[in-house]
């Protein structure tokens, strides 16, 4: 892998970039503050955490938490030199599957799992209704 070509990749990529939808949202607002340690594990790896490449979220609990079974990160170069990790009981792994990326250049997809965050984007009440 490339923590130069990386971190080139994440400071050319606008936050227009990153999904909008409520749970990608409140994973941005949510995740640097939760696990520092993982950001800071990303970071050295040239990864930006508030721009992921996908989330899998699953639906938020009545406790107010919401898990993502998955998070997907674009690292750019050769995943022969990546090593599999284990930071805050959470995996970093290469992705098995991930939606196409676009990018020409050598690049491989991260996977993070499971991360457990805090549901703060309120824009539904509990019936699914528009609030
Ligand atoms: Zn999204």
């Amino acid at each position: 892998m490339d923590a130069a070509k990386t971190k080139q990749y994440y400071d050319a990529l606008g936050i227009e970039n990153v999904c909008q939808c409520d749970y990608c949202r409140n994973y941005v607002k949510e995740i640097k503050g939760t696990y520092p340690l993982l950001t800071k594990h990303l970071q050295t790896m040239g990864i930006d955490i508030e721009k992921p490449f996908e989330t899998m979220p699953i639906e938020p609990d009545p406790d107010g938490n919401i898990e993502y079974i998955g998070t997907q990160y674009v690292v750019m170069g050769d995943p022969s030199d990546f090593q599999e990790t284990d930071i805050s009981g959470m995996h970093i792994g290469i992705a098995d599957s991930h939606p196409m990326t676009d990018i020409q250049e050598e690049h491989f997809v991260l996977e993070i799992s499971e991360i457990i965050l805090k549901w703060t984007i309120q824009q539904y009440d509990q019936k699914g209704n528009e609030s």
